[in-house]
């Protein structure tokens, strides 16, 4: 795991140690030596990580950190500040400015490693998401976006591991009126209480009495359910080994007793937001996808996901031999139907008119609207005589019964135009798709309202 790391501070001799030990590492560093720098250098996308001094002349590193985390093309970046460790007040200012994570000076090499290394597969993650994103949502800003930007992470859903008493209700008392606490006392329970559960956060005490708190991390980060969910582990200050195993195993964060109580709720807060953030990412994605693929009035998939998939269909049924058919449909005189009873109504007969072909064909069938009102219907491991009869039964299910729009208000008759082809080793999904629309031609030619199979 290597990253682009751009130190900030004042300090010529400060920038150069850390370089040292950065490097050594494999880590790409850059430096700035004050707050304007470092601005551009992260607008400019130089970097992939920050560590910044929080003490600097001018610009100190807690507005560079407000301006990084409020410029919605520098959020995204991971900060860690550099803070002198006789001031724990800084600490928390950090993280209040948005701060990622901080470390104190004199720098410690192994915490430092291991933050900035869990920070970079972080920043990985986020950017293959944000990237994903940007290319599918070309269409605008996403408003679940927009809403985890500035979340401020409050009200979480958080799940507590402690067999101790005292220290759960120590955690319980710092966190009350902040957030939704559940305790679970007995870590043999924890990860089926996780599991079952709808955590944002799972905090996990390191010292339980007969059970490795790393062990039930490692549970946590393999379960389907919890993979996503950030963990935050408290742990004695002597005990680096374990911290840094569970950095590495992927735990997010951690703390160390005795605990600072605004250390942990700045840390906790960090988490929510982070989390949300990512879920809004993911689901921001799941819905673009689903805008590219599905079109958005009759919510069948649209032609660009037939034309991959009909190209897929036809290459796995010419090299297993299976039969394919294909079904397009033209609504009859639609344009009458629209000059008739109105644009909104023939919007509704195109919704109605989706789901009887819908319920018309077989679960296995997939239904496609083309565009306008013309549909696609294809139908592996259908024959075309056997494809005919559903053609047929669909056919007569829109004929037969007037569509109902505005609750019952209009009655609108309509028909439909059907044509069919089987597939026969056609070198193209176009000159497949070519021999059913000609039997649609044919269909509308010959008085419409009727099912015309392809004559090869
Ligand atoms: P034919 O029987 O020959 O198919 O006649 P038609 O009127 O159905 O076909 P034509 O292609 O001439 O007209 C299709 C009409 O469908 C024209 C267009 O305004 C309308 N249309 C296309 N998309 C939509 C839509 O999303 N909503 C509504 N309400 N109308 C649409
Ligand atoms: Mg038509
Ligand atoms: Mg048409």
């Amino acid at each position: 795991m290597t990253a682009r790391v751009l130190v900030v501070d004042d300090l010529l001799p400060n920038i150069k140690l850390l370089e040292a030990r950065l490097s050594a590492e494999y880590f790409d560093v850059l430096s700035a030596m004050n707050g304007p720098d470092a601005l551009a250098a992260c607008i400019e996308g130089r970097c992939d990580i920050v560590l910044l001094d929080v003490m600097m002349p001018g610009m100190d590193g807690l507005e560079v950190c407000r301006r990084l985390k409020g410029n919605p093309a520098t959020a995204h970046i991971p900060v860690v500040m550099v803070t002198a460790l006789d001031q724990p007040a800084d600490r928390v200012r950090g993280l209040d400015a948005g701060a990622d994570d901080f470390l104190t000076k004199p720098l410690d090499e192994v915490a430092l490693l291991a933050r900035v290394r869990s920070l970079a597969r972080l920043k990985t993650t986020m950017d293959e998401l944000r990237s994903r994103c940007m290319t599918l949502a070309s269409l605008g800003p996403s408003p679940k976006l927009a809403e985890a930007i500035s979340d401020e992470g409050q009200n979480g859903r958080i799940l507590l591991i402690d067999d101790r008493v005292n220290s759960a209700t120590w955690l319980e008392g710092a966190l009350r009126g902040r957030h939704a606490l559940t305790i679970e006392h007995d870590p043999s329970k924890a990860c089926d209480r996780a599991g079952a559960g709808d955590f944002e956060l799972i905090i996990v005490s390191m010292n339980l009495a007969g059970h490795d708190g790393l062990r039930i991390c490692a549970q946590l980060r393999s379960m389907e359910h919890t993979r996503q969910t950030p963990i935050l582990m408290i742990a004695e200050m002597d005990d680096r080994p374990r911290i840094l195993r569970g950095l590495d195993m992927g735990v997010n964060d951690y703390l160390a007793r005795p605990l600072d109580r605004n250390e942990l709720i700045a840390r906790v807060r960090t988490q929510l937001r982070r989390k949300r953030y990512a879920d809004a990412l993911r689901m921001t994605l799941t819905d673009s996808i689903q805008a590219a693929l599905v079109d958005s009035l009759t919510g069948l998939y649209n032609r660009r996901y037939l034309e991959t998939y009909l190209a897929s269909m036809l290459e796995s049924a010419s090299t297993r031999g299976n039969p394919l058919s294909l079904m397009v449909l033209d609504i009859d005189h639609f344009k009458v139907i629209n000059d008739t009873w109105g644009h909104d109504a023939g919007d509704e007969v195109l919704r109605a008119f989706a789901q009887r072909v819908k319920q018309g064909v077989r679960e296995a069938d997939l239904v496609c609207r083309l565009g306008g009102e013309e549909f696609v219907v294809i139908m592996p491991e259908a024959e075309q005589r056997f494809a005919a009869s559903i053609a047929e039964r669909v056919r007569q299910e829109v004929e037969l019964e007037p569509f109902l729009i505005e609750g019952g208000a209009k009655q609108i008759n309509v028909t439909v135009s059907i044509g069919l082809a089987e597939a026969h080793g056609d070198a193209s999904p176009d000159a497949f798709f070519r021999r059913a629309d000609k039997a649609l031609y044919r269909s509308k030619h010959e008085g419409r309202n009727r099912v015309t199979l392809d004559a090869a």
